[in-house]
């Protein structure tokens, strides 16, 4: 039985006109080899090996992005409360100097 896939991994993608490379995230825990997938943000993507360079130039996709936030914000997360905050009290105190 499948839960909801959690993971994903960030492949840059070329766009159908194979000008433009964006970053997408794609379901899973890395790519597989697949020659094509469906990103996050519901685009179909070809997919291939990924050079450096294409890795350097292509940008983050703010889709992807987006809804990877909303996902992690949006199911009532058990790790972490809201109010996470690691401010620490640190004026005033009358302790150790006298
Ligand atoms: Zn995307």
């Amino acid at each position: 039985m499948d839960t909801v896939e959690r993971q994903h991994y960030w492949l840059p993608v070329p766009s159908r006109t194979g000008f433009q490379w964006h970053r997408h995230a794609f379901r899973g825990k890395h790519w597989d080899g697949r020659p094509a997938d469906t990103s996050v943000c519901g685009k179909p993507c070809a997919m291939a090996k990924p050079s450096e360079l294409d890795w350097f130039q292509a940008p983050t996709c703010p889709d992807c992005t987006e809804l990877l936030i909303t996902e992690q914000s949006g199911t009532g997360s058990a790790e972490q409360p809201d109010t996470a905050s690691t401010e620490q009290p640190d004026t005033g105190s009358p302790e150790g100097e006298r």
